[in-house]
């Protein structure tokens, strides 16, 4: 177990800094407060990060930490921090480790009981989910599914039965594709698209996978993100299921009576109906 707490003495800590997904408005006071105590931003691309620090008038050191260099780059930073240097992470829109670098980094702050912070912003997908419609209470984000069409078709063969919200990252190039194999792998159910995401060209487009599949590939362009809903067939529990429940119970050393309560309230059904299955 570790425990950190992440403002103690001015010691030792990790910013993961949240960036604008689009609308360069949505950069909190408290980003560029962190950015000007910062001797170092470590960033997935510095030229977008330069472009960025530029716009608020903010002059740093940058590093290089992307996918291609992750882990090497990380050992580096630990360095730095270790030697007492102020470091923040930027990716290059949203929450850095979202879809984007930076997991390797916080594994090698927790193995060296650094402390992580992060500055909060939007994430593509949660700005996406909250105005999608759909369930928000449970959802399962899965992000980019695999480029290879066979891959992919396991990826979402594997969503099928979940019933919470699915959220994909999607490319413009690749939608209609997509489109296509959630309608054929998990039925036409509803869905929505959200794109460009506080741009300007803002939009959401809500309708079934048959729908949305019929879209002009062309109309679809810019940064988007694709939800689903979850699997919302009627699954009846068998009363086999029922009675072989309780006898799993009763096997591990529960009383036929306390079985029958502890079934009956996993599957949410009256008690006094499984104790008739049993005693017939
Ligand atoms: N770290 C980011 C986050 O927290 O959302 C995600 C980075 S991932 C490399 C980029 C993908 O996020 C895009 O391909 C798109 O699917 C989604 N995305 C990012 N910005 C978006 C926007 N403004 N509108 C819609 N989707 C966006």
């Amino acid at each position: 177990m570790t425990r950190n707490k992440s403002f103690k003495d001015n010691g030792p800590l990790l910013y993961l800094i949240a960036t604008p997904i689009g609308n360069l408005k949505e950069f909190s006071f408290r980003a560029i407060e962190v950015i000007k105590e910062m001797d170092i931003i470590a960033a997935e691309d510095t030229r977008n990060t330069r472009f960025l620090l530029d716009h608020f008038g903010l002059k740093k050191e940058l590093f290089s930490l992307r996918e291609h260099n992750e882990k090497e780059a990380s050992k580096r930073l630990l360095e730095l921090i270790k030697n007492g240097k102020k470091v923040a992470y930027m990716s290059d829109a949203g929450y850095p480790c979202i879809s984007d670098p930076g997991y390797y980094l916080v594994q090698e702050m927790i193995a060296n009981n650094i402390p992580v912070s992060t500055i909060s912003g939007s994430s593509a997908f949660i700005n996406a989910l909250v105005a999608s419609g759909l369930d928000t209470k449970h959802f399962f984000f899965y992000g980019f599914l695999s480029k290879k069409e066979n891959e992919a078709r396991e990826e979402i063969s594997s969503f099928k039965n979940f019933r919470d919200t699915i959220i994909l990252y999607e490319a413009p190039h690749r939608i209609i594709r997509t489109l296509n194999l959630l309608k054929e792998i998990l039925g036409n159910r509803y869905g929505c698209l959200a794109r460009e995401l506080t741009k300007i060209n803002e939009e959401y487009i809500r309708g079934t996978l048959e729908e949305l599949s019929q879209i002009e590939e062309e109309s679809l362009k810019g940064e988007m993100v694709l939800l689903i809903e979850g699997n919302k067939e009627e699954t009846k529990t068998s009363d086999e299921q029922l009675i072989k429940r309780v006898d799993y119970l009763t096997n591990l050393g529960l009383t036929k009576k306390d079985a029958i309560s502890v079934t009956a309230e996993e599957y949410d059904i009256n008690k006094n109906y499984i104790k008739k299955l049993i005693l017939k």
